[in-house]
């Protein structure tokens, strides 16, 4: 059978689980970016600075979200 101080533990450990997980969420949040130096034939990715063909809604390379503007990063 559990005393206190053992039940004590254990809760923390739970919660330094949980806290952790709340910080894995919050980075996996999705990174965003928009296409800059776009010509006709390139456009650059402003996440990653890759080089693609084409300005598509996610970066091919890093996967950023690319279907917003700048101003998503201002807050
Ligand atoms: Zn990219």
């Amino acid at each position: 059978m559990m005393n206190s101080i053992d039940l004590i533990i254990s809760a923390r450990q739970h919660l330094a689980e949980a806290m952790s997980l709340i910080d894995i969420a919050g980075t996996m949040k999705p990174k965003t970016g928009h296409w800059f130096d776009v010509g006709s034939l390139s456009c650059r990715c402003s996440n990653c600075g890759c080089k693609s063909t084409k300005e598509f809604n996610f970066c091919p390379h890093c996967g950023a979200d690319m279907r917003g503007r700048d101003d998503e990063h201002s807050y």
